[in-house]
């Protein structure tokens, strides 16, 4: 895979006890060093009006001069330092650039994947929340709407916290399709199968938000059963995955049992859509808190891509995410399994 990263992300520091810090991106970069046919892309950070027409100018002026000032805490888990301002504008950068180097044809073994920091999937039109200021997977979709690269853009949010700020954003537009599967009942709260978008947008939300406990057998079948029937109707020319890596087994801050194995099934999983729907693919990191799980994460997803085959997943899904995902076909109008 080619990795955008900058060393500009590793400027916004978080302090000592805070689990988004810049060793996720050094222990990332451990884990590539390792492995054949990793690229390292750096790209501009984003303009101000690209993050603008996501997200509110007050609140993107608002979140300059707090930077300005030296930052601090904009809520008890969301810090920022003078430096964030543009770490923030970098990672949005970096995921505008795996959206357009992405339909530029960069596909397979060049398949683009933003090493961005801070994440974005929390980060609404006019706030920052949940570690994330600017959203970048919004930002780059936006952007590359914007300079008719592409008209329909879906978005596959597998971080264990269902994306909030992504769904907000796009929550009325029928040109953005917003797919999470996270664990219920987490931080925020948001993310329930009846959100499924309004007015032009009813039908382009589609949440599954599975039960503690969930492991590779119901997020496969997730994706199988409810994600890629209704994506492939959509039929969007690209694909961005907010990969968060925090649905792992040992992360420190969820209770899902994904596997490291399990993000390769998911990487294929997404290859298998994006090959029926003839959807350019571009990867955009979110959380993932444990740095051995978060590394080996990224770097079995970029295995994947080297042309690594997954394995099955060893058990059946549970009863009772089979059941929800029922209920989520229902919301779509995608029929009985
Ligand atoms: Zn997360």
């Amino acid at each position: 895979m080619q990795f955008g990263y900058s060393e500009t992300c590793l400027d916004h520091d978080t302090g000592p006890r805070h689990p988004e810090t810049a060793d996720r991106l050094r222990a990332i970069r451990r884990g590539l060093a390792k492995r054949h046919g990793v690229e390292y892309v750096d790209a501009p950070p984003a303009e101000k009006s690209t993050v603008a027409a996501v997200h509110d100018d007050s609140y993107v002026d608002e979140f300059h001069d707090f930077c300005s000032d030296g930052g601090g805490n904009w809520d008890p888990d969301t810090v920022a330092v003078e430096a964030s301002w543009d770490a923030a504008l970098t990672a949005a950068g970096l995921a505008e650039w795996a959206a357009r180097a992405a339909l530029d044809g960069d596909d397979g073994r060049d398949t683009p994947f933003s090493l961005g920091r801070p994440p974005g999937h929390h980060a609404v039109e006019d706030d920052a929340m949940g570690f994330c200021f600017f959203n970048n997977a919004a930002v780059a979709a936006q952007a590359v709407i914007d300079d008719g690269l592409a008209e329909r853009v879906a978005i596959f949010d597998w971080d264990v916290h269902h994306g909030n700020g992504t769904q907000d954003i796009f929550y009325d537009r029928g040109d953005v399709f917003y797919t999470s599967i996270h664990e219920d009942g987490l931080y925020p709260g948001t993310g329930e199968v009846e959100e499924t978008g309004e007015g032009d947008g009813e039908g382009s939300t589609l949440n599954v938000p599975l039960r503690a406990g969930a492991g590779d057998a119901d997020y496969v079948y997730s994706f199988d059963e409810a994600i890629a029937p209704a994506v492939e109707r959509f039929d969007p020319d690209l694909f961005i995955v907010s990969a968060g890596f925090d649905a792992h087994r040992h992360d420190p801050i969820s209770r899902m049992r994904v596997s490291t194995e399990g993000y390769a099934m998911l990487t294929e999983c997404v290859q298998d859509l994006c090959a029926a729907t003839d959807a350019a693919i571009a990867f955009v990191l979110e959380g993932g808190y444990g740095l051995d799980t978060l590394s080996e994460g990224v770097a079995t997803v970029h295995e994947t891509f080297d042309g690594r085959i997954a394995m099955d997943p060893d058990e059946d899904p549970d009863e009772k995410n089979v059941e929800l995902v029922d209920d989520v076909r229902a919301a779509h109008g995608l029929g009985a399994k």
